[in-house]
């Protein structure tokens, strides 16, 4: 756990959060402020600042994340339609929150990837 890190407070039940999936590892809970009519964010309960620093510490840990994506992308009703998973990474890449955290957003027609 980072002290001064929101989603690690999620993870400890200091902030509450939305949680739509969870393992022993991972972590998954509707966006604060969504994007799509689904938006949700999957995380690794251990704190990891990015994606890049996750699957260089753990690679196994980042396929967890992944298969977490997936199943809230099924339980989600997203799987028929299809959806996006994002990670956000640094500050070029528009990373707000520096836990390493997979969007899942779909329930609408999403455009072009860069729109
Ligand atoms: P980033 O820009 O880092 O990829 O995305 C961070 C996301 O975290 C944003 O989409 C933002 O709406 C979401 N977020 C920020 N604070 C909270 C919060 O306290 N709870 C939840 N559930 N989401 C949050």
């Amino acid at each position: 756990m980072s002290a001064d890190c929101l989603f690690c407070k999620i993870v400890a039940g200091d902030i509450p959060a939305d949680v739509v999936h969870e393992t022993e590892t991972t972590l998954a809970f509707r966006d604060i402020g969504p994007k799509a009519p689904v938006h949700v964010l999957v995380i690794p309960k251990e704190h990891h600042a990015d994606v890049a620093a996750l699957a260089l510490a753990d690679a196994g840990l980042a396929g967890e994340v992944l298969a977490a994506a997936a199943a809230v992308a099924r339980s989600e009703g997203l799987l028929t339609d299809g959806f996006r998973t994002i990670f956000n990474t640094g500050g070029y890449g528009g990373q707000e929150v520096f836990h390493v955290h997979a969007h899942v957003v779909g329930g609408a027609p999403l455009g072009p990837m860069l729109s």
